[in-house]
């Protein structure tokens, strides 16, 4: 947070005016996975988490009056458009219940709700509302086979995310908008979605939408190529009790100023990939190339799994060819000749 200084920018006037002539549109995808929530719940429980990540959409919305928001839960049964909301959704009906098990998932029993409606700015309140309303929906209906999965839907979150953006940019109605994504993550294995979550880092950055990274829990090598191939964020947050602080310091900055700040991001990235097969991180492993489908171990077959290519058997040869190993010889001891002098300290002569 030391590296967060924005005291050197030096905002001339027609910076200024761009910003306001191209508002910003921010996808948040919050990972909604109970099982990692559970695990981080004495630092930071979701109910924290949401209040949190509201004062910050708020504050986003007031720099512009332009600004736009969509927020998206990436749960483990799968992505959801929480803000704005889907067309048949009508959290009206069972937001009550819904605030319910939002609290009884926090662990709180506090009565008093997340926001005041009577006092609170529309906009405002429209956001707060279609979150929280959506999110408890999101949350009560969670079955007990989705509580203990380990895999959240980032992936699909950020296609979602994507692909409203472009929806909104490509509408020549609306308004031309700067675009960026702040993924929350609390969970840490992200393996099985490597190709996916690579399609989206590539979409992502073909259509130059930087991808902001904030960690609470975990550690995910793709996310760190994300944000790093995006120009955007990556940020794990040491005390995830101060998660607002952060998202006010790191990741309120418009997009049209961000070459001018000097943002803390990881400048160490993990850049190994994983392998299509087995889905796990590889340090060294091949790779077809037909399809690039990346590989820790060739299946015995001979043949590519992706794309079925079939390879030269000599070549499969070399590769699985196991590396020579030179062994040393071991020097052979000299025989004491039996016929040499005796070695000795001489008998004094008297
Ligand atoms: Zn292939």
């Amino acid at each position: 947070m030391n590296a967060v200084d924005d005291t050197h920018a030096s905002l001339g006037g027609s910076e200024r005016t761009g910003s306001d002539e191209h508002p910003t549109l921010l996808g948040i995808v919050l990972d909604t996975n109970p099982t990692a929530w559970a695990e981080l719940e004495n630092k930071l429980s979701l109910k924290e988490a949401v209040e949190s990540l509201l004062i910050f959409i708020n504050a986003h919305l007031s720099l512009n009056n332009a600004n736009r928001v969509a927020v998206i839960a990436a749960h483990t049964t799968g992505a959801k458009f929480l803000y704005p909301k889907p067309p048949s959704s009508s959290f009206e009906n069972g937001s009550q219940s819904g605030h319910t098990s939002l609290k009884a998932m926090s662990g709180t029993t506090g009565t008093a709700n997340i926001f005041d409606r009577q006092t609170m700015y529309r906009q405002f309140r429209e956001v707060d509302e279609a979150v929280v309303g959506e999110l408890d929906r999101l949350v009560s209906s969670a079955t007990e086979k989705s509580v203990r999965s380990t895999q959240s839907a980032v992936s699909g979150a950020l296609s979602l995310a994507l692909t409203y953006i472009n929806r909104v940019n490509s509408n020549e109605d609306e308004v031309k908008t700067h675009a960026r994504i702040l993924l929350v993550s609390v969970s840490g294995d992200l393996s099985s979605q490597y190709i996916p979550t690579m399609n989206c880092i590539f979409a992502a950055q073909k259509k130059r939408i930087p991808i902001d990274v904030c960690k609470l829990a975990g550690d995910t090598v793709f996310l760190q190529q994300a944000s790093d191939s995006t120009n955007g964020t990556y940020m794990k947050l040491d005390h995830p009790r101060g998660l607002v602080q952060y998202l006010l310091s790191a990741f309120l900055v418009d997009p049209a100023i961000l070459p001018h700040v000097n943002l803390s991001t990881q400048r160490d990235v993990d850049f190994r990939a994983a392998c299509f097969v087995t889905k796990t991180v590889v340090d060294i492993g091949c790779v077809c190339s037909v399809c690039l489908c990346i590989m820790s171990k060739v299946p015995a077959d001979g043949s590519c799994p992706m794309c079925g290519t079939v390879y030269d058997p000599q070549a499969l040869q070399k590769i699985n060819r196991k590396p020579m190993v030179i062994v040393k010889k071991k020097p052979k001891k000299k025989k004491a000749k039996l016929d040499s002098t005796p070695v000795g300290t001489p008998s004094p002569i008297p």
